[in-house]
């Protein structure tokens, strides 16, 4: 028999459970039995394949091209070898093949841990006690609680149903939200409405249902082994440096042709001819730097980890970093949702909620107690902060205070209100509480020393007045109101039950501002980060906040739902453009117009969430933000970033994070494009000028594939420093490559290493003899010499430029010199490798160098220097500028 068709008996009974759910240690043991309720990915394509797809890309072609010209002339021109230079070629192609996939699968690991950081847990009840449990450890027989806005886990039959509404739409694709109910009914499990799917999520209402399949065993897993998983695709900037590197490949082999031509028509000898042309295109190849911005870019996400912020895919990593508006829910994110009642306002006074005493038949404290869902059990508040700061109160004003509960209409945030309706000894009482514009026209009387009154306005105004004042304490202030009718006891008419009320009073309650907030609103200040604060709270408590956490100095412009509701675009723009703006007594469903409005401005928006009903805002934004703690599982799947501690501050160093990774990947682009300058220059000295060839090609990719690889990736490293927040949001339109950038390392770099290798070449082939117009036999020991002091020459000076690219505008002295420690391991790998190609017979075979007296190298260091003192010089003068 299917469980969807047994009674709930007959389901407890079948998967050995009961209304008490397992043991703990029975679920110990079905969690060995049946693993972890995870859905394994159908791996993607295999590893092998994958990695062969490293030699057929569009560089790789390119090279195999060039390798495949080299042997066809070492066949057709024996002698000159180039067998040598098509094997060199291929080593490229291997060595960046290994590289890019070892940096792919090492982004990959990075990013598959924090998924794993996913904090998806599920209430469940064992041994008769309600617990939570992360997802993954959920097994069959296991009784699950779902409520709003719950991420279901894993395959369940409804035993209880209270109005429980899902979205079937991932399972099944009909995106109407269905309802569900916990009869027995025959048929496909599909279509039974007493089932609950993994991967659907709870709409609205609250249910307990029976787990049975769970993991692969599920209707989704089942799918998924199906379908094979989607690839993740690239992120803008990836696709950039990709189109980037197409684009300098191709440039480079045009330049590598166009003075394969020239030198045709001036009548140099075809073969060195040829090798130039190939030299050339090889050196400007930008072989490694797609895999390296891809793990830059997962490491970034990696510290942001760390710091508590959790991005799901890699794009959002970069998107980070051009945010220009945060639009931020107040409670919870820049308050600590701590709440405790500070002041009462009653029979026309205000007092302090603390040690307050109240009448055993008070309304206000009784509607504090019974007009709420938070429990009091094992000693502890459990439930909404609201909720429970409101029990709290009651229970020390009154004591417990037991009364059935007849009807509720549960709060929401469109509403602002909840109201239930009790027994209280043999009365039935109509309870209401919310926000005061929400309780206050449902009220006809009010209530003073015991006394009903008919509703005056100058007590209306009182009231008003009481409400404003609480307000400016950066109080959350709720109103209470009730009715004794017994008439309405059973069955209530929702609809009447919510009228002629009697206003009972008013309770303020503190929620202090999280500490770290006001410094992370000044950063968000000088890195010209709009914030605006959207929240469902009254108007003038949203002020007193914002006051108090630095968000506003002067008096902001308020926007109110209702007011809100009533504006066009038009006017909307013209309001979000002003300086000091936010946005009080709103419902989440609205956020998604302000968010629309704010892009449509040009503005790169992020924006907080925690409900069901910020889901769309949430996908909406360029970068979706939930809360790890208090946010519901439907706004953690539609965001892009989860804030594992709710906290705003941790927005901000998110978007720290996101600048200093874009820095970052400009740092090492610099760095490597600064070295194809002095891998050039020496070809065009020797096509233009007639003088030997400075450099091999050998050594050309010994520089771009051996020593420059280890510094780049430490730049990758660079801690954010202050002035990366000190910018304003980086343009939408900003390109990596920009002039700037480009003219730094072409224009500004490059000459001065170019200088720095070819007086390196010059400076031993003149001490040795040599004069202008004389050839070289290429194993000559002078000529070998030169080529290796050319080399050397350009990793001293990079040693020099690796400090100059960890910052395009402050002195590397300012950073701290000895700061980033991986650029000292870059160094001393990149020092030793050049050690073994420049003393070690190996070294000398493969790249055609001889060993350097030490004196070679004290000649060629302060070109180190120079080229650092040149660019402190160039910071300086940009500085004073
Ligand atoms: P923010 O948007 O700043 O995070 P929030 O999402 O907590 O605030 P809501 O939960 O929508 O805001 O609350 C809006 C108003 O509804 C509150 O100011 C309060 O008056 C009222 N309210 C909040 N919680 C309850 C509740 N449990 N019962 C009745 N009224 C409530």
């Amino acid at each position: 028999m299917k469980i969807n068709s047994l009674s709930r008996e007959e389901a407890l009974r079948a998967l050995v459970s009961s209304e008490n759910g397992l043991s703990e240690k029975e679920a110990a043991r079905r969690l060995s039995e049946s693993g972890f309720n995870e859905i394994r990915e159908a791996h993607r394509t295999p590893l092998a394949i994958r990695f062969l797809k490293q030699f057929t890309h569009f560089l790789a072609l390119l090279l195999w091209v060039g390798a495949g010209l080299a042997f066809l002339s070492d066949y057709l021109h024996p002698g000159e070898d180039m067998g040598t230079l098509g094997f060199a070629i291929i080593g490229v192609i291997v060595i960046n093949a290994v590289f890019t996939y070892i940096q792919e699968y090492r982004a990959e690991k990075a990013l598959e841990a924090l998924k794993r950081l996913l904090p998806f847990s599920v209430r469940i009840v064992r041994e008769g006690k309600e617990r939570k449990v992360p997802s993954r450890e959920v097994v069959p027989g296991d009784v699950m609680l779902l409520s709003e806005g719950d991420r279901i886990p894993a395959d369940a039959r409804l035993i209880e149903g209270a109005m429980l509404k899902v979205n079937n739409a991932p399972l099944t694709g009909e995106s109407e939200a269905s309802l569900r109910n916990a009869l027995p009914a025959p048929g496909e499990l599909l279509d039974s409405p007493n089932i609950v799917f993994a991967g659907t999520s709870v709409i609205s209402g609250s249910g307990k249902a029976l787990v049975f399949a769970t993991g692969m065993g599920t209707e989704f897993g089942r799918i998924a082994h199906l379908t094979s998983a989607v690839e993740q695709d690239l992120s803008p900037l990836q696709k950039e440096i990709a189109k980037a590197t197409r684009l300098v490949a191709t440039i480079a082999a045009l330049v590598g042709i166009f003075f394969f031509s020239l030198g045709f028509v001036i009548g140099r000898d075809f073969w060195g001819n040829f090798i130039f042309a190939v030299g050339i295109t090889v050196a400007l190849i930008p072989e490694g730097m797609l895999p390296t911005v891809t793990l830059s870019l997962a490491m970034a996400s990696q510290r942001m980890a760390k710091r508590k912020a959790l991005i799901k895919n890699l794009s959002s990593a970069e998107t980070l970093g051009c945010v220009s508006v945060i639009c931020t829910d107040k409670t919870g994110t820049l308050t600590q949702n701590r709440m405790t009642a500070e002041k009462i306002w009653r029979d026309g006074s205000i007092l302090d909620a603390q040690g307050f005493m109240a009448p055993a038949d008070d309304p206000l404290m009784q509607a504090a107690l019974l007009c709420n869902n938070a429990r009091f059990a094992d000693n502890e508040y459990r439930g909404d902060p609201t909720e429970t700061a409101l029990l709290r109160l009651g229970r020390e004003s009154l004591g417990d205070l037991s009364a059935e509960r007849m009807f509720e209409i549960p709060f929401d945030s469109d509403r602002k209100r909840m109201t239930t309706v009790n027994r209280v000894g043999d009365a039935g009482i109509v309870f209401s509480k919310g926000a005061m514009e929400s309780i206050l026209p449902l009220c006809s009387r009010f209530l003073v020393n015991g006394v009903e009154y008919g509703m005056e306005e100058t007590f209306r105004e009182r009231a008003l007045d009481a409400y404003g004042s609480l307000m400016d304490h950066g109080l959350r202030v709720l109103a209470f109101a009730y009715r004794k009718n017994p008439s309405d006891l059973l069955p209530p008419d929702p609809s009447s039950l919510e009228e002629d009320l009697v206003l009972a009073g008013l309770v303020g309650l503190e929620d202090p501002p999280r500490p770290e907030v006001p410094e992370a609103i000044g950063k968000c200040h000088e890195a010209g980060i709009k914030v605006i604060m959207i929240t469902g709270d009254g108007s003038r408590t949203a002020v007193a906040i914002a006051r108090e956490i630095g968000l506003v100095k002067g008096d902001p412009l308020v926007i109110e739902g209702p007011e809100f509701l009533e504006m066009d675009d038009r006017e909307l723009r013209e309001k979000l453009s002003v300086g000091e703006i936010l946005f009080a007594r709103m419902a989440p469903k609205h956020k998604m117009r302000v968010v629309s409005i704010l892009q449509e401005e040009g503005e790169w928006v992020a924006v907080t969430g925690d409900g069901v009903n910020d889901a769309p805002a949430l996908k909406k934004a360029d970068i979706g933000i939930s809360m790890g703690i208090s946010g519901t599982d439907v706004a953690k799947e539609a965001s892009d970033m989860i804030l594992l501690d709710d906290n705003f501050a941790t927005i901000v160093n998110a978007v720290e994070e996101g600048r200093a990774v874009y820095e970052n990947i400009r740092k090492f682009i610099t760095y490597i494009f600064a070295s194809n300058i002095p891998e050039a220059v020496p070809y065009l000295a020797y096509i233009l000028f007639r003088i030997p060839l400075p450099l091999t090609i050998m050594q050309i990719l010994a520089v771009d594939l051996g020593t420059d690889m280890l510094p780049a990736l430490a730049l990758g490293t660079e801690k954010p420093t202050p002035a990366v927040m000190r910018q304003p949001p980086r343009s939408r339109n900003e390109r990596l490559l920009n002039f700037s950038l480009l003219s730094r390392a072409y224009l500004f770099l490059g000459p001065i290493e170019a200088f720095a290798c070819m007086s390196g070449f010059f400076y031993v082939m003149i001490n040795g003899g040599w004069t202008w117009g004389m050839e070289a036999a290429p194993d000559h020991v002078l000529y070998l010499q030169a080529t290796t002091a050319c080399l050397t020459a350009i990793i001293i000076v990079q040693i020099g430029n690796v400090f100059a690219c960890r910052s395009a505008k402050e002195s590397v002295f300012r950073l701290g010199f000895f700061s980033n420690r991986f650029i000292f391991i870059g160094i001393g790998f990149e020092l030793c490798l050049q050690l073994f190609i420049v003393y070690s017979p190996y070294g000398n075979r493969v790249f055609s160098t001889y060993p350097l007296s030490p004196a070679m190298w004290l000649v060629l260091l302060p070109f180190a220097f120079l080229l650092l003192f040149s660019e402190e010089a160039r910071k300086y003068l940009l500085l004073r500028r």
